[in-house]
């Protein structure tokens, strides 16, 4: 297969991608790798599939190569699904991890155990320059901790317990988390897809 280009300027989603599809024969390369760190679109689509798209076709444009691009969430059922795609900017412009994570938790203050459920949510879309398109999705179930565990990780990792755990993302680790987490799945269903039509 193609080259193809992955449309994130973060090495450890860049990397969690091509060791897998390199394991296929892809040759995987990430944006800045490419020569494309200044192709950043604005995301302003109100899915995680419009932004992927809208990442993954500024890509396709410029580079003319097959180019996979995600978008991702966290989903809390007592905020209704907030904060969802709006997830990196949960606590505003000039927010970081830790300011997302305290608002998060003082909105869920008090919440009982059994109103805490949350998901991860990742949508993944490859795009090739003749137009075809693969959408893969991957989902994981977990809740809302009272208070912050663990130090590994990034982003919501210190608040998020997935099911069946008794650990946050954060104290779980990367060899856990790599094999149940939201990307993992989703890179999963994208492998599937692939298959299926005979791209790899
Ligand atoms: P992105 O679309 O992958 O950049 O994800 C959007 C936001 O969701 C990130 O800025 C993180 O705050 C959060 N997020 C996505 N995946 C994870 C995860 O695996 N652990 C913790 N936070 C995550």
């Amino acid at each position: 297969m193609e080259t193809v280009i992955v449309a994130s300027g973060n090495p450890g989603k860049v990397k969690e991608l091509s060791d897998i599809l390199e394991s296929f024969g892809m040759d995987v390369k990430s944006k800045d790798e490419a020569g494309y760190s200044h192709i950043d679109p604005i995301e302003d689509g109100l899915t995680y599939e419009e932004n992927s798209l809208i990442k993954a076709e500024a890509l396709v444009k410029a580079s003319g190569c097959a180019v996979i691009a995600d978008d991702s969430g966290l989903e809390v059922d007592f905020l209704g699904g907030e904060p969802g795609i709006y997830t990196s900017r949960f606590a505003g412009d000039d927010c970081n991890p830790d300011k997302n994570n305290a608002k998060l938790l003082t909105l869920m203050d008090g919440v009982p155990y059994g109103d805490r459920k949350a998901k991860f949510v990742t949508v993944i879309t490859m795009l090739f320059p003749d137009g075809r398109k693969i959408v893969a999705r991957g989902e994981c179930p977990g809740h809302i901790v009272t208070e912050k565990s663990g130090e590994g990780g990034f982003g919501y990792d210190p608040v998020f317990i997935p099911e069946g755990y008794q650990s946050t993302f954060a104290q779980l680790g990367k060899e856990v988390k790599n094999k149940i987490s939201h990307r993992a799945r989703a890179i999963s269903s994208l492998v599937n897809q692939l298959k299926e039509r005979d791209l790899v």
